[in-house]
């Protein structure tokens, strides 16, 4: 009877080690998968925003300071996060505007 229950035992610690680098092999492995994700594919820092529309919202208290940007049509300063962004030969172009960003497009 000893004998079958020390048996048990050692199966026992071996399963529940074989458990244990299972997991921590589980862990190596997501951990190298999100590393990988990270390194493909850079994302555009460009957005030309079609669908949202730049409008003034109150103004509120806060420590970001906003960097103003000149509408190249009809010469307005914009908040850059408010403004219509264009890329266009390695230059960004800001827009007040649905309207000028429009105009602009249709001068080029
Ligand atoms: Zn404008």
């Amino acid at each position: 009877m000893d004998l079958l229950a020390s048996l048990l035992q050692i199966t026992f610690i071996f399963l529940l080690f074989r458990t244990i680098l299972t997991v921590i092999g589980g862990i190596s492995l997501s951990k190298r998968l999100k590393e990988s994700r990270r390194n493909s594919g850079t994302e555009s820092v460009y957005d030309i925003s079609d669908n949202e529309q730049a409008t003034d919202a109150a103004p509120r208290h806060s420590a970001i300071t906003i960097e103003m940007v000149r509408d190249d049509i009809c010469g307005r300063y914009v908040a850059r996060n408010k403004a219509y962004i264009i890329h266009s030969d390695d230059e960004d172009h800001y827009f007040c505007s649905w309207e000028c960003r429009q105009k602009y497009l249709g001068q080029e």
